[in-house]
């Protein structure tokens, strides 16, 4: 296996035997998932902005009565966010709704209505960040560029035997991407990601990249997927988000009174955070205020 250096660390090359075993085991196990079988830039959009932070199990349902609905940016642009705000029920973290709506506007007003195929002027759309952006080029227009999410993080650090920064995993990713596959690449490391190699459990005996990973060979030292700055992750039980959602599910049904929220967010003894978590659906335009008090979905 040869060596060379990145950002003054030494990494490895994909050898590829390696290579060839991902795509065996990518071929045999690969889950099917139906943004899988489209190349349709703006359904990868869809499912990216629904991937973002929910489970896939959970996003099949909704990505497909999404684009049943609206089945091109044009028509997402010329509804109204209440409506997206409707269709992501079940989903969670309800801004990015309001960003894909805002997404399909821009797409359509500057782009005549098709995703662009560029990463500078993907990371100008609304709510699109570095991986989205990248994963519309990998998965929609099949470019050779490579995909970094949080399972691609892991299991190159594990690889590698040391925790690697954004910076590092993003340069190792783009120097292991085998050239003309970064479909078929960037589809499997997530794979693994996902089910063999996951923050929780590794299933390296079914790994097809076992040979070559340095964590595997000796798993009583730390895992290297956990940085030893890593914050502790707010719990989601009594948070501002479970409150956001809470008010958010209300409105789904029907316009709501202020007075009535912290009845419906059940922090009658808190008004200062009841009134605080308004103000913020408000800036981030997922509910809209009357001079009467009454709260609505955007129309
Ligand atoms: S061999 Fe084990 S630790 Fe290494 S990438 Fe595969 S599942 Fe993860």
């Amino acid at each position: 296996m040869c060596h060379y250096s990145i950002l003054g660390l030494r990494s490895r090359v994909m050898h590829s035997n390696t290579v060839s075993k991902v795509f065996l085991w990518w071929d045999s196990e690969k889950r099917d998932l139906p943004w899988r079988i489209s190349r349709d830039p703006w359904a990868i959009l869809v499912s990216e902005f629904m991937l973002q932070q929910t489970q896939a199990s959970r996003v099949v349902p909704k990505y497909n009565l999404f684009l049943e609905r609206f089945p091109n940016p044009s028509l997402c642009a010329n509804s109204n966010p209440g409506e997206v705000i409707e269709l992501w029920s079940g989903l969670g973290y309800n801004r990015r709704a309001i960003n894909l709506y805002r997404a399909a506007k821009t797409i359509t007003e500057k782009h005549q209505g098709i995703v662009p195929d560029e990463l500078s002027i993907l990371l100008d759309l609304p709510g699109i960040g570095d991986y989205t952006a990248r994963a519309i080029l990998a998965f929609s227009y099949e470019q050779d560029v490579a995909v970094v999410d949080v399972n691609v993080k892991r299991v190159l650090s594990r690889l590698e035997g040391k925790t690697l920064s954004m910076k590092e995993t993003q340069s190792t990713a783009d120097q292991n991407l085998p050239k003309g596959e970064g479909w078929r690449w960037n589809q499997a490391m997530i794979e693994i990601g996902a089910t063999i190699c996951t923050a929780r459990k590794t299933q390296c005996g079914n790994c097809p990249l076992k040979t070559t990973c340095a964590w595997s060979k000796d798993q009583t030292a730390p895992d290297p997927a956990i940085s030893p700055k890593r914050k502790k992750l707010d719990t989601f039980e009594g948070s501002d988000r479970q409150g956001r959602g809470k008010l958010i599910n209300a409105l789904r049904n029907e316009p709501v009174m202020e007075k009535d929220v912290p009845q419906i967010l059940g922090w009658t003894n808190d008004l200062d955070r009841c009134k605080r978590v308004l103000r913020k659906l408000e800036k981030d335009g997922l509910v809209v205020i009357t001079d009467s008090r009454k709260i609505s979905l955007p129309s």
